[in-house]
């Protein structure tokens, strides 16, 4: 098929033969019920059945029933799962319990991140039908589902380090900063963007990690406030969420005392792994966010939440009340979501997705193409399909709950609408993009006079 033009684009695809052919699940569940209606979701798990509502909205208890590392995995994958697994087309194979373990025990050997995973997440994935869940999909690998990574794909696909002034500060657009105050998760996610630096080292990464450090801080604090032009920082990771509270405090006061400073945002994943911290009332992070919610509102800055679902089902009636505490108390919550093949991407889920934000006063900020990461192949989509679902799902919501459908471009150009690229070459799968507000050198050449590419992945490219 010949490049086509941006209003082309717009026009629905329907050359989607292969990409439906080559789905690995079905199309995600959807689970409402126990959910919503605040019943006891986490007691299906047998070892927590028996645990009360008050222990399991305990931050404390959270943390301390995190499932790390392979070994502690598998023992929790032979309670939960049933001997016989759902059969799915494309795994003809994997029938039996024994069968699935081995597969994710093979498949953590060749991920990019490690397991760590929550007790809120574990209890919303269906185990009854492992092969099918979206969120198991997100979090747990497999060795069936690996695909053979596009050459042009890298770990730090980004190029982070390469916009990193000081270590761990990544200064890429000319008034704003992203600061990665740690590389800890609660969680961590098959395909994150930081899978060079967050988490533990794997089998086939060696991390280079972001200790929460008050002198790594410092100097990057220090940079901040040298330069005036920037006005916007990201407080991000790793996740905001696993700093103490006297960190945040420390990091947030810092950033409302620099003047030239407008606005800064706590990245985390937290209100959607842990959404229990936020109602603790023995737990003082939420305290300590609105609290610099409302010294940065005194000032006339704001302070934001950014948080990361991907999936409606990842949504609980914990979540529910966790983002009305924060709404009540004036934080500022907006949702970045990252596009990933047989968890969200459809029509039917983006949309529900969006919609339970909305209900929650969360805002749909953003929806992210996969960024090109080694090792995570069957989660990209081809471009077409954030195309696709831009399309499909705007006007079926208010304008102002829209997120922006972008492509944060391989190289350092910064996030562009998708709908915005310059050609888009679906025989060999390859997008062209600009981006010339982005400063800044790559291998002497200014980046505002780049041409960025992206990639489909290359089950869709024609290589
Ligand atoms: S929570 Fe964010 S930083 Fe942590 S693993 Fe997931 S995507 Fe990466």
């Amino acid at each position: 098929m010949p490049e086509t033009t941006v209003a082309q684009s717009l026009v629905p695809q329907t050359q989607h033969t292969q990409y439906e052919a080559s789905q690995s699940t079905a199309l995600p569940i959807y689970h409402r019920g126990a959910l919503f209606d605040r019943e006891p979701y986490w007691q299906k798990i047998a070892r927590w059945s028996d645990v009360s509502e008050k222990e399991f909205l305990s931050y404390r208890w959270q943390i301390s029933r995190n499932i790390q590392g392979p070994r502690n995995l598998s023992v929790f994958l032979n309670e939960v799962l049933p001997e016989n697994i759902p059969a799915n087309k494309h795994y003809q194979h994997i029938r039996t319990k024994g069968a699935f373990i081995e597969d994710v025990m093979q498949g953590i050997k060749e991920a990019p991140m490690s397991i760590r995973l929550t007790p809120h997440i574990l209890s919303v994935i269906d185990w009854s039908n492992p092969l099918n869940d979206p969120l198991r999909r997100q979090f747990i690998p497999m060795k069936s589902t690996y695909m053979p990574d596009h050459p042009k794909l890298g770990l730090d696909s980004l190029h982070e380090a390469a916009d990193s002034p000081v270590t761990g500060l990544v200064h890429r657009y000319p008034d704003k900063v992203l600061f990665l105050a740690t590389s800890v998760c609660g969680l961590y996610c098959r395909f994150c963007t930081r899978s060079y630096a967050v988490g533990g080292n794997t089998d086939t990464v060696t991390k280079s990690s972001y200790k929460p450090i008050k002198a790594r801080w410092d100097q990057a604090l220090q940079y901040i406030s040298d330069n005036e032009v920037i006005q916007d920082v990201v407080v991000s990771g790793g996740d905001s969420y696993y700093l103490q509270p006297d960190q945040l405090r420390y990091i947030g006061d810092r950033l409302l005392a620099i003047p030239h400073i407008r606005r800064f945002r706590l990245a985390t994943k937290g209100l959607c792994v842990t959404p229990s911290r936020t109602l603790d009332p023995e737990d003082a992070w939420t305290d300590e966010l609105v609290r610099l919610s409302n010294r940065g509102r005194a000032l006339g800055k704001q302070v934001a939440l950014h948080t990361h679902f991907n999936h409606p089902q990842e949504i609980t009636w914990v979540t529910r009340e966790a983002a009305q505490k924060l709404f009540q108390n004036g934080v500022v919550v907006r949702n970045q979501s990252v596009l990933l093949r047989g968890v969200n991407d459809n029509v039917q889920t983006m949309s529900a997705l969006i919609r339970e934000l909305a209900d929650s006063n969360i805002q749909p900020y953003y929806v992210y193409q996969c960024d090109m990461v080694q090792g995570i192949e069957d989660l990209r989509t081809p471009l077409q399909t954030i195309l696709d679902l831009e399309c499909q799902i705007r006007g079926s919501i208010a304008g102002f709950l829209m997120p922006s459908f972008v492509v944060d471009l391989p190289g350092g150009g910064g996030k562009r609408l998708a709908a915005s690229y310059q050609s888009y070459d679906r025989k060999t799968g390859v997008s062209k993009f600009v981006a010339p507000a982005v400063k800044g050198t790559v291998k002497g050449r200014d980046k505002e006079n780049l041409v960025y590419e992206y990639y489909d992945p290359l089950a869709f490219c024609g290589l």
